[in-house]
């Protein structure tokens, strides 16, 4: 899709530290990590949200989380544990358009949610 970073990331027209890839998915790092393991898993076809991807590509969905338990392994986070998040849409902050796994992890995250703001 044109104008979206991740999809010139997985064309390779935008550098990015690579940490996994498989036939239809790519890991990297989040460039502001959140976290001390902080690794964005994208499918390489460009799909709005999870729940829209799983209509139309079940099976690509099922290889992002495969690529993540993958991720976990190679940051050495499957012991201590890890989270997983996707933002969707404005409300929940969604910066880039093009689905993403937020694989985050390597010391205590905390409660899931901060305090309500409104
Ligand atoms: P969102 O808020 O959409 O869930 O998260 C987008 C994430 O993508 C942010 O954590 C941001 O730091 C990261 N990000 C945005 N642009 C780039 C980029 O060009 N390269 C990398 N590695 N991460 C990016
Ligand atoms: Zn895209």
């Amino acid at each position: 899709m044109a104008d979206c970073i991740f999809c010139s990331i997985v064309a390779g027209e935008v550098e990015a530290a690579v940490v996994a890839e498989s036939d239809t998915a790519l890991a990297f790092r989040d460039q502001s990590p959140a976290a001390p393991v902080h690794v964005l898993v994208v499918p390489r076809d460009h799909h709005e949200s999870a729940a829209q991807m799983a209509l139309v590509d079940a099976q690509g969905l099922a290889d992002l989380f495969a690529l993540v338990g993958e991720v976990a392994e190679a940051e050495g986070v499957v012991g201590t544990g890890y989270r997983v998040l996707t933002n969707v849409g404005r409300d929940a902050g969604q910066e880039v358009a093009h689905l993403h796994l937020h694989v985050v992890g390597g010391s205590p995250l905390g409660a899931l949610l901060g305090p309500r703001r409104g």
